[in-house]
This record gives C-alpha cells, structure tokens and sequence, in this order.
C-alpha cells in the first residue's frame, strides 16, 4: 500500500524551489529531456507523485539520481515549474531518506545547525593542535593518520549502511523482481557511469560540462590518493610532488570556475543554488587551494612558520570528511552511481515482466 501525505509539498520545500504546483501535465518536460525512456518518464513522473503526496513511491523513485540536471525541462516548460530544480530537491530529499543517523536532515534543512557542525569541527582541530603543543610536525602527522581513519570510518559506519538502505528500499521494498544475473551484470554499469559519468553526454551541447565535471572528479580522486596514500605533504618523490600539485590547481581551477558560474547566474542551472550546492564548490575550491600552498610552503622550506595554514587546511579537509562527505552534496556521486546500477535491475524487471504478459496472452 501507497501512503498519502498531503503536506509532503511543504516538507520538501526546505530542499529547493519550484512551483511544482503549476504543472499541469503538458508533458514538454518529458518530451524535452534526454534520459527519458519507458519506465522513466522524466521529469513528470515525480511531479505527479509529489502532487499526490506518495511517500512510497517518492522513496523507491531513483529518477531523481538519473537526472543530470542539464535544465533543458525548466526552460521548455510553459508554466515555470522549474521541474530540473524539483530533480535536484528531490536528490537533496531522498538523501535524507537513506541517511540512517538523520544528521543529513538536519544538516539540509538548519542552517543554525549546519553552522554549529562545522565550528565544533573546527574547535576540535584546533583543540587537537594545543594538545601537540601546535608543534607542526606532531600537527601534520595527526592529519595524515585523521585522513585515514576518516575515510575509513566514514565509508563503514555511514556510507555503506546508507547504500544498503537504498537498495533496500528500491529492490526489496520495491518489490522489482529482475533475472538473477542482472544483478551481478549491473554492477558493469555502476563501476562505468561512477567514473565517468557518461550520461551527461546525452544531454544536448553539455559535452563542456561533462568534460570539466569528469576533470573535476578525476583531480578530486586523485587529490584524494596522493594526500592519503602517497603523503603528499611528507613525500621527497618528485613524481608524487608534481602529481599532487598538478591535481590540486586542477581541482581549485575547476570549482573556482563553477563558483564563478553560480555568481553569475549563467545559465538556467545556475539560477538557483542551494546552501548545500555553495558549500560542496566552496570547500572543493578551499582544499585544493590551502592543499596546493602547504605545499608550496614546505618545499620553500618555510612551513614551520605557517603551522596556521597547515591549521586552516585540516579544519577544511576535517569539515568536508566529517560533515560534507557522508551528510552533504558529495554522497550524489555515490547515491547517483548506485541508483544507474537499480535502474538497470528494474529495467530487466520490465522487460521480464512484459515477455510474461505477452506469454499470457499468447496463450
Ligand atoms: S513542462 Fe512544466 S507543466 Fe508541462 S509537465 Fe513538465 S513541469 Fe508540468
Ligand atoms: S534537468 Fe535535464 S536531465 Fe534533468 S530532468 Fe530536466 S531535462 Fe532531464
């Protein structure tokens, strides 16, 4: 059975804008964006079951994840009900669904809260840096271990339960019933869009976009990798070296031009910036910019006098592993990757559950 609830339009408020309202079927948006096919009938399906209040089907919907917000329905729709921005509150929403410790929840819809996480964050570093006495190298080594275990620990505890409930509320919940080796097939699918995202591609003269979020996510891992395992700021490789600060300029090039983008208010996808969408650019720019000039300072052999940037970086890079990493807008690279993988499986569903109806007829 499907719940109802009437005032899910005002629940979802706090996760964007939209006249959702407005709409009234015309069908342009579905018409007009590109990942439409049967099943996934963009965007209109979700704005139908939000109109309707359908808790369960909003909750086993991963249309919202397939969407690459190009904003092509928004500008074609006749009623100005921005239906690629209610994909992206959707995303924001269903977050907060899979988020077992609800800390998502709150973190989306408080700013006070928001803002009270990353000072207590921000305290708890620098109380960490009075407890080694600000002793810069007793401070680097504890952030090169705190990498770690927060990658680490982050991915068990947090991430890893919140996928199991996404696909528990998709493909056992949602009661999709695909051949058994699509299971095992769709993993395929789910390694090759993580990494390259390559649906974006289908979305008209967005090759631009595509490219520079593909840099942007392969800088990013690669920040990741030569910080974390390679020890970026303690290594006397230079190939590691000139790898980290090639991946850092990449990475704070790329956000500063996606900040500028937002200032601007560019295009039709830029109009409207969630709090969340600010601080994922913004703290991506900030690490790879404080990252880049640690480094800096220790082959100018004058780290030692600027513990307080080492600082500043670690308070950065512990907000973005503790707070936007498993709550914030980072889990879309996660959420998204999964949710190709389930629309794989209800795909083969569809197709097994129309060769039996057409049996039945048959005979
Ligand atoms: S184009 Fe606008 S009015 Fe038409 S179905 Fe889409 S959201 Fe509704
Ligand atoms: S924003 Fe683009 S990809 Fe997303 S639903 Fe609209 S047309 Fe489709």
């Amino acid at each position: 059975m499907n719940r109802v609830d009437p005032n899910f339009k005002e629940k979802l408020k706090p996760f964007g804008i939209g006249n959702w309202n407005e709409c009234y079927h015309c069908g342009n948006c579905t018409a007009t964006c590109p990942h439409t096919e049967e099943g996934f009938l963009f965007p209109r399906k979700s704005i139908r079951t939000i109109q309707m209040g359908l808790t369960d089907s909003i909750h086993k919907n991963v249309d919202p994840w397939l969407c690459y917000y190009c904003g092509d329905c928004s500008e074609s729709c006749p009623r100005d009900a921005n239906p690629g921005e209610l994909m992206m509150a959707l995303r924001r929403y269903l977050t907060t669904i899979y988020d077992w410790t609800g800390f998502s929840r709150i973190l989306y819809t408080s700013p006070l809260a928001l803002i009270i996480a990353f000072i207590m964050v921000a305290i708890a570093i620098l109380g960490m840096g009075y407890v080694k006495n600000f002793d810069i190298h007793s401070v680097m080594e504890f952030g090169h271990r705190f990498e770690f275990i927060a990658i680490l620990s982050v991915a068990a505890i947090i991430l890893f339960p919140n996928i199991l409930r996404m696909l528990w509320l998709n493909l056992i919940k949602g009661n999709d019933r695909a051949p058994a080796v699509s299971y095992i097939s769709a993993f395929w699918d789910l390694i090759l869009h993580m990494f390259t995202q390559k649906n974006t591609l289908k979305c008209t003269e967005k090759r631009l976009r595509w490219f520079e979020h593909f840099i942007l996510v392969i800088g990013y891992l690669m920040l990741l990798f030569t910080t974390v395992f390679l020890n970026w700021f303690g290594t006397d490789n230079m190939c590691t070296i000139i790898l980290g600060y090639t991946v850092g300029v990449i990475t704070f090039v790329v956000t500063f031009l996606f900040i500028v983008r937002r200032l601007r208010h560019e295009s039709e996808i830029s109009k409207f910036s969630h709090p969340s969408d600010w601080l994922f650019v913004i703290w991506l720019f900030l690490m790879g910019l404080t990252a880049f000039l640690v480094r800096v300072s220790i082959d100018a052999g004058i780290i030692d006098n600027f513990l307080w940037l080492y600082l500043v970086h670690l308070i950065i890079l512990a907000q973005w592993a503790v707070l936007i990493v498993p709550f914030g807008k980072w889990t879309h690279f996660l959420y998204r990757s999964f949710a190709i993988y389930i629309a794989k499986i209800k795909k083969d569903a569809l197709v097994k559950q129309h060769e039996k109806e057409s049996v039945t007829v048959a005979t």
